[in-house]
């Protein structure tokens, strides 16, 4: 089958690969229909989140049509059904899987020493990100074994287009759970930093969840336009102060509630010199993360309010404001998303036409010109905001 396969940094290519087969009585096989390319699949094409190794399948975003299915599967898929592979591997048993909190399955790392060691604890297994995480094969590829697979998916209706579910993996259930995590009250501000596609989601979900103000900062004018389409008023970092902007349009108090929709790549400018800091520390390999927003927010944020973190992170990051974030009495939520958590209430919200997440497309094109759309992605190049690739 073709599948993009990670070479290197920078180094991504559409390979024959060999199909992939039942391995596991759990497991079941998909015919891969749509597949989309994340933002932070970019983490991996720039080499910074480490444990990629040459010959590994990309890609987490995936959907399409059960064409096998192991024998423990216990009848809970089978031949033909449509499903939604959330990006998160579960096994559905675990202490943390009884408690909702997928993204920390206890069970389907299979490489769990590598993430007790750097994190701690272990993490769930993804799809196609990092040996860290269980090296398991990504969905963009013709087809993807689905490992716990009983556990493991969305099972979608007939009738509903592709492109309308396929955010369901990820995208769609993150920027909500990033908007759930802030307790939003009718009176609250919320300031999201970052317009691309989680951001997207977390706009149109803050104010599904009644937010009275919504704010997105970004520098991308098609971002921008298509955050202020969604309900959100704008601030352009490079053109304007991010930090006086949010005081005057909350009469000096600051937003209450702030999202974090960038994570460890932050954009570096000169104007920002925390920035260029990062991104020499970065490249000496001194600290891993640049988190000029985390600083920003905890900076700018009402005191008593909630930082909600949907951004990726991988280790290090320097001259995190302390005294602030406790002075002020702030709360940080965080975490990988747990997807199957929000399923059922999203997916009738999409049945219902409360949203189609399909806004956020801006590129169909097929598997095969997956590689070069990496770099369209990257280089937002041509009003890229949002890529799906079609097998
Ligand atoms: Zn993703
Ligand atoms: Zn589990």
């Amino acid at each position: 089958m073709k599948a993009l396969v990670w070479h290197g940094k920078e180094d991504i290519r559409c390979d024959t690969v060999t199909d992939p087969e039942i391995q596991d009585p759990r497991d079941a096989i998909v015919k891969v229909t749509s597949c989309a390319i994340c933002g932070s699949d970019l983490h991996l094409f720039h080499n910074f989140i480490p444990g990629m190794l040459p010959g590994d399948i990309m890609g987490h975003e995936t959907m399409g049509e059960v064409v096998e299915v192991g024998s423990g599967v216990n009848g809970k898929l089978k031949k033909g059904d449509r499903i939604v592979v959330p990006f998160t591997i579960i096994c559905g048993e675990c202490d943390q899987c009884r408690r909702g909190n997928f993204s920390v399955c206890e069970t389907t790392n299979r490489k769990r020493h590598l993430a007790d060691k750097v994190f701690g604890h272990t993490t769930a297994g993804l799809f196609g990100y990092t040996h860290l995480t269980g090296g398991y094969p990504g969905g963009q590829a013709e087809y993807l074994r689905v490992p716990f697979a009983n556990a493991t998916h969305i099972k979608v209706p007939a009738g509903i287009p592709d492109e309308q579910l396929l955010f369901l993996s990820d995208i769609f259930p993150t920027g909500w759970q990033a908007a759930v995590q802030c307790d939003i009250e009718p009176t609250d501000t919320v300031a999201i930093w970052g317009c691309g596609p989680v951001g997207q989601m977390a706009i149109r979900s803050a104010i599904l969840l009644g937010a009275n103000q919504v704010i997105a900062i970004d520098c991308l004018p098609e971002r921008l336009s298509m955050a202020e389409a969604g309900g959100a008023t704008t601030i352009d970092f490079e053109t304007e102060s991010v930090v006086e902007r949010l005081q005057e349009l909350t009469d000096g108090k600051g937003p209450e509630k702030c999202i974090d929709c960038v994570g460890m790549e932050s954009h570096v400018m000169p104007s920002l010199p925390d920035t260029l800091l990062d991104r020499a520390k970065q490249m000496v390999m001194a600290e891993s993360d640049r988190p000029h927003v985390l600083r920003e927010m905890i900076y700018v944020c009402r005191p008593g309010g909630i930082i909600s973190v949907a951004g990726v992170y991988s280790g290090l990051s320097d001259m995190l404001p302390m005294g602030a974030f406790m002075n002020k009495g702030l709360t940080m939520r965080t975490g990988q998303t747990h997807v199957n958590r929000w399923t059922d209430d999203l997916l009738r919200r999409i049945e219902e036409g409360e949203i189609d997440p399909s806004f956020v497309i801006t590129h169909t094109v097929p598997l095969s010109e997956g590689p070069e759309m990496y770099q369209v992605f990257r280089d937002k190049r041509d009003s890229c905001v949002k890529v799906v690739l079609k097998p």
